[in-house]
C-alpha cells in the first residue's frame, strides 16, 4: 500500500504541474477532514446524531422536505444544527494546498462540488468559480415557494438538542410561510435551483474558454450518488483531463486517470510533497 500510494503521488503530481486548468470536484468526503460528520450509513449518521436512534430516523428520513410541511421545528432542527456546524468548521488545510497549486503553476481553475456546506468560499475560493450542484445550506427560499427568491441566510435558529427541534423558525419575509435551506433534499419537488443553475452557466463558459491540458482532482466522492464522479469522468472524456481520484474507498478509475486511495487530506499532501521535488 506504501509502495502504492507514493507512485501515486508522483503521478499526480506530474499531472498537476503540467496542467494548465485545474477542475477541482468534491463530494462528502472532503469535508471529513475537517471533522465534519460522514452520514455514510445508518451507524455513521447515528454516530453524529445519536438523538435520532431511537426515534429511528435515518439520514434520508431527516433530510426529507416533508417535514418543513408537516413539523417545521423539526424540520429546522436538523438544518439549523448542520448550519451551525458548517459555520463553526474551519476548512483543513487540503484547501490552501489548491490554492498554493493554482498559484505556483498560474492555472485557470472551477470548483465543481456536490457539498451543500460552504466551504470552498470559506476557505477564499471566490463564488464565481463554483458551482454547487447541490445548493447552499447558508442559502434560503420559500417552502411554497411563492416566488423564485432565494436569499442569504444570516439568521440563527437555536436548536433544543436533546429532541432536535429548532426552538424558532425562520420564515419568509415576503409571504410569511416558513421558509427552508435550498439545499436539494431527498424526494424534493420545491427546490429553487436557479441560483445554482446560474454558477452552472458560469462553469459551461468557463470550459468553453480554458487552457489545455486539464488536470481534475476529485476527492471524497462516492458511489451511492454518483454526480461528482460522473462529471469528472466526463471531463476526462471529453476534454482529454487526467482525472485524480482521491478517495479512501472508492478510489478505481482506470489509466491514464490516476488513484489515490486515501483522505483528501492525505491525498493532498502526499502530492504536495511531490511537487516541492520540482522546486
Ligand atoms: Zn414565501
Amino acid at each position: 500500500m506504501e509502495k502504492d500510494l507514493s507512485s501515486s503521488f508522483r503521478k499526480a503530481a506530474e499531472a498537476i504541474k503540467d496542467a494548465r486548468t485545474m477542475i477541482i470536484t468534491a463530494g462528502a468526503g472532503m469535508g471529513v477532514d475537517s471533522g465534519l460528520p460522514d452520514y455514510r450509513g445508518e451507524k455513521g449518521f447515528w454516530r453524529s446524531y445519536p438523538m435520532y436512534m431511537p426515534l429511528g430516523i435515518n439520514y434520508y428520513d431527516a433530510a426529507n422536505p416533508v417535514h418543513f410541511g408537516s413539523d417545521p421545528a423539526f424540520g429546522w432542527g436538523f438544518y439549523s444544527h448542520r448550519i451551525d456546524l458548517y459555520r463553526e468548521t474551519k476548512p483543513h488545510q487540503g484547501f490552501r494546498l489548491l490554492q498554493e497549486w493554482i498559484d505556483r503553476y498560474r492555472m485557470d481553475y472551477f470548483v465543481v462540488t456536490s457539498n451543500v456546506d460552504g466551504q470552498f468560499q470559506k476557505a477564499g475560493f471566490p463564488e464565481d468559480r463554483l458551482y454547487e450542484v447541490h445548493g447552499s445550506i447558508h442559502y434560503l427560499q420559500c417552502t411554497i415557494p411563492c416566488s423564485s427568491d432565494i436569499w442569504e441566510n444570516n439568521e440563527h435558529a437555536p436548536v433544543d438538542l436533546s429532541t432536535m427541534r429548532a426552538q424558532e423558525v425562520l420564515r419568509c419575509p415576503r409571504c410569511g410561510a416558513v421558509s427552508r435551506p435550498n439545499v436539494l433534499m431527498f424526494g424534493d419537488f420545491s427546490w429553487i435551483a436557479e441560483r445554482s443553475q446560474e454558477q452552472q452557466k458560469n462553469y459551461r463558459l468557463f470550459l468553453k474558454k480554458c487552457h489545455y491540458p486539464m488536470v481534475v482532482v476529485e476527492m471524497g466522492a462516492g458511489t451511492a450518488i454518483s454526480t461528482i464522479r460522473n462529471m469528472s469522468e466526463t471531463l476526462g472524456r471529453n476534454h482529454d483531463a487526467v482525472v485524480i481520484r482521491i478517495n479512501p474507498r472508492d478510489y478505481h478509475i482506470s489509466q491514464p486517470h490516476v488513484s489515490v486511495p486515501c483522505s483528501a487530506l492525505e491525498g493532498l499532501q502526499g502530492i504536495q510533497e511531490e511537487l516541492q521535488k520540482y522546486g
